[in-house]
């Protein structure tokens, strides 16, 4: 099995805990590498990983590779994968205002920010269900099929990409979102982009989506 992913892994273990976006022995994060999936383990604070830690698994859960036990979410990872062939990274973390905001259940609509539009538009929060039960999982991958980024009542974030850059960048917005919704509110309350400049903004960021693939 590969190193390098395993290692990719430790250090976005250590990335999440430093940028305050996950603690405890919260989240689990994974890859999907061709038929396997490389997993943290269960029960372990994810800052302290060695790449020896990384568990793989392959699409029936069972263990391929690893002495620990693999993360009590398999479930939902790998349901994912089976449902995103865009999918190859999922980070599931407890950040604390995103966290918060899935306490309170209250989604995020779209229109809020500019940049979190683009990157993440509607956030909907997944009803609760006990952690690591197949229900949980069934929601959590029913949700994910259509969004990049949910949250998981009275529990924690998620978000997806193609890589795990691409998933650490998603986590990072949505609590920075939250983050900037929460000093909105305090200041009286948030106020939203127009649909109409909206799809305007849309329009704007395919055209230079464009212009960045033909530079
Ligand atoms: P694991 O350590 O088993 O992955 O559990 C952490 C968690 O966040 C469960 O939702
Ligand atoms: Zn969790």
């Amino acid at each position: 099995m590969k190193r390098n992913i395993k290692e990719e892994i430790v250090e976005i273990g250590k990335r999440l805990y430093n940028a305050k976006l996950n603690g405890g022995y919260g989240g689990n994060f994974s890859v999907r590498d061709e038929d396997f999936i490389y997993i943290t383990p269960s029960g372990l604070p994810k800052d302290k990983l060695d790449y020896t830690d990384i568990v793989v698994i392959d699409f029936k859960g069972n263990l391929v590779e690893g002495q620990g036990k693999p993360s009590s979410e398999i479930l939902f990872h790998i349901l994912i994968y089976k449902k995103r062939e865009d999918v190859n990274a999922i980070i599931h973390a407890h950040p604390a205002f995103a966290t918060g905001f899935s306490i309170a259940q209250t989604p995020i609509e779209d229109g809020i920010h500019e940049e979190s539009c683009i990157v993440l538009g509607k956030v909907p929060v997944i009803p609760y269900e006990v952690t690591s039960s197949k229900e949980l999982a069934e929601k959590v991958s029913d949700v994910i099929t259509n969004h990049d980024a949910a949250l998981l009542a009275n529990h924690g974030a998620i978000a997806v990409g193609e890589d795990l850059e691409r998933a650490f960048r998603k986590i990072e917005e949505l609590e920075l979102l939250c983050k900037m919704i929460t000093v909105a509110t305090i200041m009286g309350g948030v106020k939203k982009i127009s649909e109409e400049k909206l799809a305007l903004l849309r329009e704007t960021m395919i055209k230079r989506a464009k212009r960045n693939d033909k530079a």
